[in-house]
């Protein structure tokens, strides 16, 4: 069997490849160059699996894709209030590259527009020998498991051109946002745009923030997923310029768009996506693009207000062990956030007050969230209150602490199995 995915990528980048509306973004001479027939799309598991089609090999600058990621660096650098003390995260309801700033605080209203981004890339990680620029290049290589580079040619144009991004550099070191020299941080800016990716590499990206920060294919933890959950917010907010309204309520998927034609987008714990078409809309978003994501959310229900409903069912098996009657074993599976937790600790309610021995084996849990992690042990130091005895197993070491809130050691790093044989010996 193979699997159709391939086939319905192909199919729907068929059916919008006759949309010709639109036009190449000229204020960066070099985009006006681009072929406006390339069409391309990827899309990437949580797992690392790569599906894609098109000009798929085709690279293109990265261009406003880069502010989320640029965020995320700075946050993961700095930290978020020093982050937060520099720019907001406001939508703004004004185009990408307006010069103006929150009229409260004089700051900069988010980090997708230009001031936030230009603000953003100089709270980036820099020495002497490694530019911000070159950091966030370094980073962005990371993300898609290969050496991206810069597009010197986009650079070099941009930067003749770069009228309205210096007077946001100017304007911000005015009023203080900014304390280098504004040129220089404009000037690392637009490098960081110039950045080369593919869909591939956008899709790869993409994935990792979709899998809460760690990478599918090599098991890393890239970025925590506070950041992450920060970077997402924002895109879903302001990631789509002054058509983020229209964005969440037809595709609902946490995204960025780019004016080289690129649109990325993440849905938490499902996929990362990547289209590049170069014509735009009015908005400054690939009209393709759009289309592909509207087309993809549609049919596959990729909208995050769908939510992901909870599997309703959090123990597996619960049976009693040996002649004595007093080892209860629960199998537990799925994820553990706030609704399992709740309904594992109702069902847990029900054990009567006695000296039982209690195992919970989280083996085949294949999430815990931190608040299921919290429900799980304050539950276990209720069953211990009630007289029990109680054992988590934790064979897959899921749990970053071994003892419940009130101290007691109840986590077993072992299998069930085996920790049962030994149990019963006793
Ligand atoms: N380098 C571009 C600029 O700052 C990026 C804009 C965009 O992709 O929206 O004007």
């Amino acid at each position: 069997m193979k699997t159709p995915v391939p086939d319905y990528l192909q199919h729907v980048l068929a059916q919008c490849h006759s949309n010709q509306l639109g036009a190449l973004a000229d204020y960066i001479p070099e985009l006006a160059q681009a072929d406006p027939n390339k069409l391309a799309l990827a899309l990437s598991t949580v797992d690392g699996t790569i599906y894609s089609t098109g000009d798929d090999e085709v690279e293109f600058t990265i261009q406003s894709m880069s502010k989320p990621f640029a965020y995320a660096l700075a946050i993961h650098h700095l930290g978020l209030d020093a982050v937060l003390a520099k720019v907001g995260v406001e939508p703004s309801g004004e185009a990408f590259n307006q010069i103006a700033l929150d009229k409260n605080n004089n700051l900069p209203k988010n980090p997708m527009i230009n001031s936030g981004a230009i603000t953003t890339h100089s709270l980036l990680p820099h020495e002497p020998e490694i530019s911000r620029a070159e950091n966030l290049r370094r980073f962005l290589s990371e993300l898609a498991e290969r050496e991206l580079s810069f597009d010197d040619a986009v650079y070099a144009s941009e930067v003749k051109t770069a009228f309205r991004n210096k007077s946001i550099g100017y304007m911000l070191r005015t009023v203080g946002v900014l304390n280098e020299d504004p040129d220089e941080i404009v000037n690392g800016y637009i490098q960081q745009c110039a950045i080369k990716v593919t869909v591939k590499d956008l899709a790869k990206m993409a994935s990792v923030l979709a899998n809460g920060g760690v990478q599918g294919s090599t098991g890393k933890r890239i970025l925590s997923r506070a950041v992450v959950r920060q970077m997402l917010s924002v895109m879903m907010t302001c990631g789509m310029y002054d058509a983020a309204g229209d964005w969440l309520t037809t595709v609902g998927i946490p995204a960025k768009s780019g004016v080289a034609g690129g649109i990325f987008g993440a849905l938490p714990g499902q996929v990362g996506i990547a289209v590049f078409s170069p014509k735009l809309d009015e908005h400054g978003n690939s009209v393709r693009g759009v289309e592909i994501f509207e087309r993809l959310s549609r049919d596959m229900g990729l909208h995050v207000m769908e939510g992901t409903p909870s599997a309703q069912t959090i123990v597996q098996r619960r049976y009693i062990l040996g002649t004595k009657q007093n080892v209860v074993v629960y199998e537990l599976r799925g994820v553990l956030q706030f609704t399992e937790s709740e309904m594992l600790l109702r069902i847990l309610q029900d054990e009567p007050i006695a000296n039982t021995c209690i195992v919970l084996d989280i083996t085949n849990i294949s999430l815990i969230h931190e608040v299921g992690a919290r429900m799980l042990f304050e539950g276990v130091d209720r069953l211990i209150e009630d007289g029990h005895t109680v054992y988590v197993i934790d064979s897959e070491k899921l749990l970053e602490q071994k003892h419940s809130h009130q101290g007691h050691a109840v986590v077993i790093r072992e299998e069930l199995e085996v920790f049962l044989n030994k149990l019963v010996q006793q």
